[in-house]
């Protein structure tokens, strides 16, 4: 194939934003996309009624600034989310107005130790070695007035945040990932919140309208790249059935998957061992579709966060004017993979006995259950993002962005701030950008050459 200046790999939000930025600058771009899609971790789809489901990414929140730039560049509409009645607080069978002064302590002490930490180089935090050596678990152990209290503190942030265990998962990068997005209770809440709003037409629409706003032909599909070499002046990228040779690459797909190309030469020991230690998340999220929202009738809003149970976190996920009703569950680590071991008829009774539990009988009465397991997709692995195993930042973090010669490191799991969300994507995107047009030039500014896709 012919040579252009830049290789993005994967037409997710960093590789899109990665590509819009060059173009924008003049340079030759094309991105190569192993599905036939664009859009990666976000997919949106539609009953036959006309019921929106998002079956990947679906919220942004006010401090998310990269993202709602985008939405507004590209002319998306976005909704707050349902704001009806009270949340379930289930703390050991429990019902509570508010979480117990010991889970709210612990939340604190996480927050407070949170705001420490260096966010572009955890590892130079003073206790950085201790933190990255203690899991999330064993901290919890050691600090939480009651084993419930733990667990509760566990499945809000390893589980509703990292979709792991906390056995899985070190202080560090607990915190870290705190910090990346403003706090826990900021990661936590809706009005206000990362879970604010949602967008019409799924997030999905916006990777659609950035594809469609680079220069035709730039991005190029069912392309799946298993090969790359790379010298100290051109990168070759073999996609599919072809190849494409550029002065420089960006791989835009997580670090587990990145670990999965042939490199030739192979990639530093550093950077081959960073790529080993960071496994995907498993989260399982259903979706139970109702004639109407009958929570609402008790006065519920839907949410419900549970100490026990297979769930760990429901939503109201109606879309506004919708014909029909949508409540949506989360299954973290071993929960996620108790359900994924069920057949799918046995799952579908488990997690409507659950939300039974929380919101009464009328929940078995679902009319559709959809389920999307990303786990099982070759192309993402497990969701909503990867997470640095225990000891990971501190003997391997500074692989993490470090170009290797003509090749440079996006995706979500590189992001400083909003790191496993939308923006923390769009940030790596424009992060490794600016890498490759200091090397390459380019014009200034970053505006996109293509169309204007609103
Ligand atoms: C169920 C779920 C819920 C989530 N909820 C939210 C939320 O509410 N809000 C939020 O902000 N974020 C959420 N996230 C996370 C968010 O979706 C991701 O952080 C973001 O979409 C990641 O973008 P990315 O470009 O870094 O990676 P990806 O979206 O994974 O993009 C990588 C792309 O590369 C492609 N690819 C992979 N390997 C190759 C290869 N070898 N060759 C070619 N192409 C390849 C993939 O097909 C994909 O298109 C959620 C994710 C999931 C799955």
């Amino acid at each position: 194939m012919g040579g252009c200046d830049v290789v993005v790999v994967g037409a997710g939000f960093a590789g899109l934003s990665a590509a819009l930025e060059l173009t924008g600058r003049g340079l030759r771009v094309v991105v190569v996309e192993a599905r036939d899609r664009v859009g990666g971790r976000v997919l949106t789809r539609y009953l036959p009624d006309g019921t929106q489901l998002d079956l990947g990414g679906q919220w942004v929140g006010p401090t998310q600034h990269r993202v709602l730039e985008l939405i507004e560049r590209f002319g998306v509409e976005t909704y707050p989310s349902p704001e009806f009645g009270r949340a379930v607080i289930d703390h050991e069978g429990r019902r509570l107005d508010e979480p117990p002064a010991e889970v709210v302590a612990l939340r604190a002490e996480l927050d407070r130790l949170s705001r420490e930490v260096p966010t572009r180089e955890p590892w130079r935090h003073p206790r950085a070695a201790e933190w990255d050596a203690t899991t999330l678990a064993s901290w919890l152990a050691g600090r939480a007035a009651t084993p419930a209290a733990a667990r509760s503190v566990a499945r809000a942030t390893a589980g509703a945040l990292l979709a792991a265990d906390a056995g899985e998962v070190s202080l560090l990068h607990t915190l870290f990932y705190l910090a990346s997005g403003d706090g826990l209770d900021n990661l936590a809440a809706y009005a206000g919140g990362a879970q604010a709003c949602r967008v019409v037409g799924g997030p999905q629409a916006l990777a659609e309208r950035m594809a469609a706003a680079l220069p035709p032909g730039t991005v190029l599909l069912n392309r799946p790249v298993r090969r790359v070499a790379y010298s100290a002046g051109s990168a070759r990228v073999w996609a599919g059935d072809e190849v494409h040779e550029a002065a420089r690459a960006i791989i835009a797909i997580p670090p587990l998957l990145a670990g999965r190309i042939d490199y030739d030469p192979p990639l530093p020991p550093l950077r081959d061992g960073l790529t080993q230690r960071v496994p995907a998340g498993h989260s399982l999220k259903t979706h139970a579709v109702y004639a109407r929202p009958f929570w609402r009738d008790d006065g519920l809003s839907g949410i419900s966060t549970s100490t026990d149970g297979v769930l760990t976190e429901t939503a109201d996920n109606t879309p506004p004017g919708g014909p029909r009703a949508v409540l949506t569950s989360f299954a973290y680590g071993v929960d996620a993979h108790r359900l994924r071991a069920m057949d799918a008829g046995a799952r579908r009774a488990a997690v409507l006995d659950r939300l039974a539990e929380l919101f009464g009988d009328r929940a078995r009465d679902a009319e559709d259950f959809v389920e999307f397991d990303w786990a099982a997709e070759p192309w993402t692995r497990g969701c909503f993002s990867g997470h640095p195993v225990p000891g990971t930042w501190t003997g391997y973090g500074p692989a993490l962005r470090a170009p290797v010669q003509t090749l440079h490191w996006a995706g979500t799991e590189t992001a400083t701030r909003w790191n496993g969300y939308f923006d923390g994507a769009i940030e790596s995107g424009h992060r490794a950008a600016a890498e490759v047009a200091a090397e390459i030039g380019g014009e200034t500014g970053g505006e996109t050459a293509g169309g204007s896709g609103s």
